[in-house]
């Protein structure tokens, strides 16, 4: 039984556990909570233990466990339209009326509305009579960011769990795993921002990774052939920390690797340093970049990193 993907949230586990072991898992669940608060790890751990076939659900490994988390699991659909503003009550209507075929292959029937607070009053209410009394196959897991705008009538049918925010001691690990080059105090000022819904906490992480100022000047020093700037902006690299450093030159692969795509056709979005280098130097300088990186992640000092960059890319 692993609902161990799911950070924090202790009580809930612990209630879902006992509900898993004692074979009584609701056929209709209501999880609430803001957007990033783990909702949608939580539904397919849910649906996976629905799905699974291991003595203790859900293991994750077994075939139904694998194709209910990568969304391929044929008796497990979602009840969904994004190019709308609302779940329309004919979507609604379709779901109740595949309800009634029978598993093609797993044990249930399982039905995900991802935004449940945006299904019409009709659609809910299309639905009161299978959430009611589905067949003995059917579940349903209803995910919501404003729960309290849903029908009371709806969620009184439903089992909520609630999520709560990730506690700074069970989510400072896993940031430390997912963020290495971010130190602590980086960390606890997002999980403080984020109040500590993790995957806002996370958003917020990645996009403090946008362009470093320094790492623009790299390329550009590069994309000019202009020695001295190069050196100019490595010497600058060099006074660095280690941890500092790293994003920076990711950074600057990053945009010699959609260069190279751009140059290929794999990609269609403009890069501007495509045309700047023929292409054997731009795979020239993204393989001295990765081996400056794997170097520096195999705790070679900054100043030989950099040292090999000056003397290596040209
Ligand atoms: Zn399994």
């Amino acid at each position: 039984m692993s609902l161990s993907t799911l950070l924090g949230n202790e009580e809930l586990k612990k209630r879902l556990t006992a509900d898993l072991r004692a074979g009584r898992l609701s056929h209709c669940y209501l999880l609430s909570g803001p957007e990033g608060s783990g909702k949608h790890t939580l539904a397919r751990l849910l649906a996976a233990a629905m799905e699974c076939t291991a003595s203790e659900p859900p293991c994750l490994c077994c075939g139904p466990c694998r194709k209910v988390l990568d969304g391929v699991h044929p008796d497990v659909a979602e009840v969904d339209d994004d190019t709308k503003k609302t779940v329309s009550v004919e979507l609604a209507r379709r779901a109740r009326t595949e309800l009634y075929v029978r598993p093609g292959e797993g044990k249930r029937k399982v039905y995900l509305f991802p935004r449940a607070q945006d299904l019409t009053p009709q659609a809910q209410n299309a639905l009161l009579k299978v959430l009611e009394e589905p067949p003995e196959y059917g579940a349903f897991i209803l995910l919501s960011d404003r729960a309290e705008a849903m029908l009371p009538t709806v969620r009184s049918r439903c089992v909520e769990l609630a999520l709560q925010p990730v506690s700074e001691r069970d989510a400072l690990p896993f940031l430390r795993e997912r963020f290495p080059e971010k130190d602590d105090a980086a960390l606890r000022r997002a999980l403080r921002i984020g109040e500590g819904w993790i995957g806002r906490v996370q958003k917020i992480l990645r996009e403090e990774e946008k362009p470093d100022p320094l790492a623009e000047e790299l390329l550009d020093a590069y994309a000019g052939q202009d020695a001295l700037a190069l050196t100019q902006a490595l010497f600058k690299l060099e006074r660095r920390k280690r941890e500092q450093m790293l994003p920076v030159l990711r950074q600057v692969r990053e945009t010699l690797i959609a260069a190279l795509a751009q140059r290929s056709g794999r990609q269609t979005e403009e890069t501007p340093f495509a045309s700047a280098r023929t292409t054997a130097e731009l795979s020239d300088a993204c393989r001295l970049l990765s081996e400056a990186i794997h170097a520096a992640e195999s705790n070679a000092g900054v100043g030989h990193v950099c040292g090999y960059l000056a003397v290596t890319l040209r």
